[in-house]
């Protein structure tokens, strides 16, 4: 049996441990060593008083075949929870109202959202010509360029701020929405690109992100609770990998505390960040490359209030906040709109994010200064009374990572420098995508990467 070690125990450790238990159990040996006393990275439910709040995620699109199988081979589909039907509305706050992102162009049109001029530059993306040469852009310049400046600044800029807490101006259109650039690349145009996918049948939309969010009854946290049940055998918390280097016979992982050991193959499932420290000294240039694969801060910021306090009547996902609006939370999400039973009878739980690639200060405000910021927000978009009776805050000071431009390349460069590390692998959401079904899909990539080469015969 080879032996496998796998650092972290995230969603991206735990898939791949949950793949290898799962379709080689008889010839791998894996352990998975988690530096924290708990498992599930920035996954997390507190569970308190009829609120239940979810620390980071909290929940995946289910569009993504593989996740759902995880979930299956778990024992957990009974479980599931997908967001309430009526959580289908999206909102935009702009001009001081919540504007309905519609995927009708009817109503499209009718909207307020954008001014009657930047309705007209949008619709006419289909007449824009296409880009030619095969060079990034960032997902801002993409915007402008196909949609005009209006519809960028007040859409796509909240989008990519609600998606990846980060700066469309500074990300990576390829690395972040390489659908995007396939659909301009074969159709010339986005609408046009959206209605052959109608046309094939296929689930398309431009209002919001295809697929339902799903989550679990009682949290997200229920994903990790189940593997940590069932997989308890191959893992050990509290256990923080210092350093890895590696000899003719394999690599040796090295501890806080106590004595190095021996695996064939390795499995990075550490934050960008943290790898750096692990891999530093067996090899230079791996950890300088790792160094410049940059995070943004953001808090989360859950507030529990009586419904009868609040005007809006909270129909809907929740809103995001474009840049240019004098607010400074990111957006805020319609929890127990979404998913029923996140609070007490009679209560109503709001999601906001504050902070981001677009306002790295806000990780030094104080939970109590947050707390009165996202308040204050609130009340004046849509409408409480009371302050909150409830409040939960969750920090992460690098919490998403921004694949900003140059990531593609740095991505080419990381698979290079691996070539020279047989059997070591790195999984996690600083690679090729951020959400959880991207982690879930990159795991099983890893493996199958790592299985394939364990039975090559030459190996
Ligand atoms: C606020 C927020 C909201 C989000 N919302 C969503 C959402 O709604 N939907 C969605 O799909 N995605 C969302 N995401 C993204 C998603 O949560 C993450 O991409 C995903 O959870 C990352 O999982 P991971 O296992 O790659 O990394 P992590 O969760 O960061 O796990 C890495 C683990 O490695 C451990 N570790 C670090 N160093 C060491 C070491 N030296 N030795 C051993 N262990 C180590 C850490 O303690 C940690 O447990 C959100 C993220 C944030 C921050």
């Amino acid at each position: 049996m080879k032996r496998v070690a796998i650092i972290g125990g995230g969603i991206s450790g735990l898939t791949a441990l949950h793949f290898l238990r799962q379709k080689h159990a008889e010839a791998f040996a894996v352990t998975l060593y988690e530096k924290d006393d708990r498992l599930g990275g920035t996954i997390g439910t507190d569970r308190d008083s009829g609120f239940i709040s979810d620390w980071g995620p909290n929940g995946f699109l289910d569009k993504v075949p593989l996740t759902l199988r995880v979930v299956r081979e778990l024992g957990l589909d009974n479980l599931l929870e997908p967001a309430a039907p009526g959580a289908e509305k999206r909102f935009i706050y702009r001009n001081n109202i919540l504007n309905e992102i519609s995927a009708s162009p009817l109503k499209f049109l009718r909207s307020s959202l954008l001014s009657i001029p930047g309705r007209m530059r949008l619709l006419s993306e289909p007449f824009i010509s296409q880009k030619k040469d095969e060079r990034d852009e960032s997902v801002f310049d993409f915007a402008v360029r196909r949609i005009g400046r209006e519809a960028a600044e007040n859409m796509i800029v909240p989008m990519v701020s609600g998606i990846f807490g980060g700066d469309a101006r500074q990300l990576s259109l390829k690395a972040c929405f390489p659908v995007m650039v396939e659909m301009e690349k074969n159709y010339g145009s986005l609408f046009k690109a959206l209605i052959a996918k109608k046309r094939a049948g296929k689930k398309a939309s431009a209002a919001g992100p295809s697929g339902r969010l799903t989550s679990f009854a009682n949290g997200l946290y229920t994903l990790i609770e189940f593997m940590q049940n069932k997989y308890k055998d191959h893992i050990q918390t509290g256990t923080e990998v210092v350093g890895v280097d590696k000899n003719d016979t394999g690599y040796n992982l090295y501890f806080r505390q106590g004595r190095p050991e021996k695996y064939d193959a390795v499995i990075c499932a550490a934050p960008a960040y943290a790898a750096v420290q692990i891999f530093s000294i067996m090899d230079g240039e791996l950890g300088r490359l790792l160094s410049t694969f940059p995070y943004a801060s953001i808090s989360v910021v859950c507030s529990g209030y009586r419904r009868e306090v609040i005007r809006h009547n909270l129909a809907g996902f929740g809103f995001l906040v474009p840049r240019n609006q004098g607010k400074r939370m990111l957006g805020s999400i319609w929890t127990s709109s979404i998913f029923k039973g996140r609070s007490p009878e009679g209560m109503v739980q709001f999601r906001s994010m504050v902070g981001g690639a677009t306002d790295p200060e806000a990780i030094a405000l104080s939970e109590t200064e947050l707390v009165k910021l996202v308040h204050d927000e609130l009340k004046s978009i849509v409408g409480i009374e009371n302050k909150p009776a409830y409040t939960r805050i969750f920090k992460y000071e690098r919490g998403i990572p921004q694949f900003v431009l140059g990531h593609p390349d740095k991505m080419s460069r990381l698979e290079r420098l691996l070539k020279s590390h047989p059997d070591l692998y790195f999984t996690g959401n600083a690679y090729e995508g951020v959400g959880l079904n991207d982690c879930v899909i990159r795991s099983d990539k890893v493996v199958n990467q790592l299985a394939k080469r364990a039975f090559t015969p030459a190996h």
